[in-house]
C-alpha cells in the first residue's frame, strides 16, 4: 500500500506530546497502524521530548507517558500475535483498525442518499467529534468548510477533491482554509474515519445535514 498523504509535523508533535485531542488523536493513530513512514517519525520527535523530560524534576512528567509508551509497543508487535477485533463490529461489514478497539462503534445510519454514517465514540473522552462514514461509488459529498481541523482516515475506497486523491491508508488533514466538494472514487464505496478538532464546526450543506443528526 502506497500512502501519499499524511498528518502534519506539527499534528505529530501534538500527538508526541500528548495536546492532540482525543478525536484527532484516534483518526492519527489508526494512520500511524499502516505507515511505517509516520511511526519513524513519531518515533523522533517522543525521543526529542524525551531527552527534554530528563532534565525535568520527576513530578513534571506527563500523567499519560506510559500509557503512550505501551500504546506504542502495542503498535511496534506484529500483526499476528495483536488480538483479534471484536465481533461485535461485524455488522458494519468492516473490520475496523486496531486502534478502535477500544471504541464503542454504532450501526449504520441512513445521511442522505448514498451517504451513511455511524457513531464513534471514545470511552475516555465522550464528547470527541469522531464517526465512520460511508459514501457510495461516484457520490458527491455536499460542499463543506470548516472553521478549525478536519482528520479524515480512508479505511477502504478512496476520495477526491481539488487537492488531490485520497486511497485507503491515507490521512487528509484539512484546515479552515479548505473548503472542498469530496468525490467519492467510481471504483467502490469508500469509508472513512472522521473527527473534527475541539469546538471546530463543519459549514457549509454538510453542516446543515449533520448537524441536527449528528450534532457536529
Ligand atoms: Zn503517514
Amino acid at each position: 500500500m502506497t500512502i501519499n498523504h499524511h498528518p502534519s509535523d506539527e499534528t505529530l508533535l501534538r500527538l508526541a506530546a500528548g495536546t492532540l485531542s482525543a478525536g484527532p488523536a484516534l483518526v492519527v493513530a489508526v494512520h500511524l497502524e499502516g505507515c511505517f513512514v509516520c511511526r519513524s517519525r513519531l518515533a523522533k520527535f517522543e525521543a526529542v521530548g524525551g531527552a527534554l523530560l530528563d532534565d525535568m524534576p520527576p513530578a513534571s512528567l506527563a500523567a499519560d507517558l506510559f500509557g503512550r509508551t505501551m500504546e506504542r509497543i502495542e503498535l511496534d508487535r506484529p500483526q499476528k500475535q495483536r488480538n483479534q477485533v471484536p465481533s461485535k463490529h461485524a455488522q458494519l461489514g468492516l473490520e475496523l483498525p486496531r486502534a478502535m478497539r477500544d471504541c464503542e462503534v454504532g450501526p449504520w445510519k441512513w445521511l442522505g442518499p448514498g451517504f451513511k454514517w455511524s457513531k464513534v465514540k471514545i470511552a475516555a473522552s465522550q464528547d470527541a467529534k469522531v464517526m465512520l462514514l460511508k459514501g457510495r461509488a461516484g457520490l458527491h459529498l455536499p460542499a463543506h468548510g470548516h472553521t478549525g481541523l478536519e482528520f479524515m482516515q480512508i479505511l477502504s475506497g478512496s476520495l477526491s477533491d481539488n487537492r488531490g486523491r485520497y486511497l485507503a491508508g491515507d490521512l487528509d488533514e484539512a484546515d479552515s482554509d479548505v473548503d472542498h466538494s469530496p468525490v467519492v472514487g467510481r471504483e467502490a464505496d469508500c469509508i472513512c474515519l472522521a473527527a473534527l478538532e475541539g469546538d471546530t464546526r463543519l459549514h457549509g450543506l454538510l453542516g446543515r445535514l449533520l448537524r441536527p443528526i449528528v450534532g457536529f
